[in-house]
């Protein structure tokens, strides 16, 4: 099982394309199941392009009444990596930034591999829901709804919201 790419392999497979799978349980996250990603990864140039779909169940705790919950990891990772040469100068290895709106790039600095582990295992973790609740039905809702109303961004508008007799 591959969990560390090397950008060497890369450069030398044909089309500087690599394809694998990655299929076991990320330590740190709660697994349920096993992390199963189909994954593609292509040299473009300066940049290192992984992309592919990430499956599999994990047990988070809900916001709202702190019950452990299955929670379905379901997404499509699309992740650049910068060889270094172009930006290194003045970025930190495994910093990340933007390129572009919502599109982020991790500088390798002259690194040689990817670790695809620690890949998934971030990728996992910012596919999470900010708000994390274990269902409709959550037992917590009706404490959220009494008590926590005016940390809802929406229900500020009315708090600003001044009545001009005169008109
Ligand atoms: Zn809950």
């Amino acid at each position: 099982m591959k969990t560390i790419l090397s950008l060497d392999e890369l450069e030398n497979s044909e089309h500087k394309t690599l394809y694998f799978t990655f299929n076991e349980k990320i330590e740190g996250l709660n697994c349920v199941t096993p992390i199963h990603a189909q994954l593609c990864a292509k040299s473009l140039e300066d940049f290192v392009q992984i992309t592919g779909n990430v499956k599999g169940k994990v047990l988070l705790e809900c916001d709202l009444c702190l019950d452990k919950f299955e929670y379905d990891v379901d997404f499509e990772l699309d992740e650049m990596f910068s060889k270094g040469s172009l930006i290194g100068d003045y970025t930190e290895s495994g910093q990340e930034f933007e390129i572009k709106d919502g599109q982020f790039v991790t500088d390798l600095n002259g690194e040689n591999e990817i670790d695809i582990y620690d890949l998934l295992y971030q990728s996992v973790i910012l596919s999470f829901p900010n708000k994390k609740v274990c269902g409709i039905n959550c037992k917590g809702k009706e404490y959220l709804t009494e008590e926590n109303d005016i940390t809802d961004p929406r229900l500020e508008v009315f708090n600003n919201l001044q009545i001009n007799p005169k008109k």
